[in-house]
């Protein structure tokens, strides 16, 4: 938290200089020369490092819609471009990076749930998803969940996707664990596995990244996935970062952010789902 402050006034005293010079170009921008109050000031954010559209590392880029709803917020909070560290989070690792202090917040696809919640907080949610499942292109077989009796059926350590096979589908189905999606999708492409399931646009974003064409998302969506803003327990961030999430929204910002991320995806987000209001904070 020492540091949040630390990070606030820094950004708040850049931003007042970058107003009163009155171009408003360079708000957020960063800052030139010794300016900046100590290396340790900054934010570290927790997002997917191998989610192609929402949160995805190539060498120092890091793109997807997550990547782009964490730093509209982290500038919101007052943070510079140059002042945002990311880090990979994976599905399993999230709540103990958070508790352990590991990163500040969390962008990764991170569904708000009530177990979750028992050990960190959530803002947002920002984007609602649904759970759904991946297959070959030529696949006529699995149309939904009720067709995955008796398949082997890849998912992610920790993930919310994995635990719905496990308490729904748990007798006919063979799961697969693994602890990204790209080693599903390898899986998948080698036929060691019928279909992938987690979310309906993470998997769109791996169809279009990796199948040349020849995998599919099912389409049939059988959860509601509401991705929060993962934050430590007692956090106070949460009433900003709501508001921040708000201001991405009625800028227009966010659907942007959702058109440039999903482009080449065949993926459209559930309009009666988003984009959704961010709940009140514990
Ligand atoms: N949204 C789901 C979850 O939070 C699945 C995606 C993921 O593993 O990040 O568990």
């Amino acid at each position: 938290m020492r540091k949040h402050t630390m990070g606030l006034l820094a950004a708040a005293a850049a931003s007042t200089l970058a107003l009163s010079a009155c171009g408003g170009a360079e708000v957020g921008g960063e800052p030139e020369g010794g300016s900046s109050e100590g290396a340790g000031d900054g934010i570290t954010i927790g997002i997917k490092y191998d989610q192609p559209g929402l949160g995805l590392q190539d060498g120092a880029d890091y793109t997807g819609f997550d990547v782009d709803v964490a730093r509209y917020v982290a500038n919101e909070l007052g943070y510079s471009e140059d002042q945002i560290t990311f880090r990979e989070t994976p599905s399993a690792n999230r709540e103990s990076m958070l508790q352990n202090g590991d990163v500040d917040m969390i962008f990764a696809t991170y569904s708000i749930t009530d177990e979750r919640k028992q050990v960190i907080d959530f803002a947002g949610p920002y984007f609602v998803a649904g759970q759904d499942l991946l297959v070959a292109a030529d696949n006529t077989d699995i149309t939904g969940p009720e067709d995955l009796e008796g398949k082997n059926l890849c998912s992610v350590t920790g993930s919310t996707s994995a635990e719905k096979i496990k308490t729904d589908y748990a007798e006919g189905v063979q799961l697969l664990e693994r602890p990204g999606y790209a080693e599903c999708v390898t899986a998948l492409s080698a036929g060691q596995v019928d279909a992938v399931t987690t979310d309906d646009i993470i998997l769109a974003g791996l169809a279009a990244a990796n199948g040349d064409g020849n995998l599919k998302v099912v389409g049939n969506p059988f959860s509601e996935e509401r991705y929060g803003v993962g934050l430590p327990k007692g956090s106070d961030q949460c009433e900003d970062i709501n508001a921040a999430i708000t201001k991405m929204i009625e800028e227009g910002a966010w659907e942007d952010a959702v058109a440039a991320n999903t482009e080449g995806a065949d993926y459209t987000p559930n309009a009666d789902l988003n984009p959704p209001t961010p709940e009140a904070c514990a």
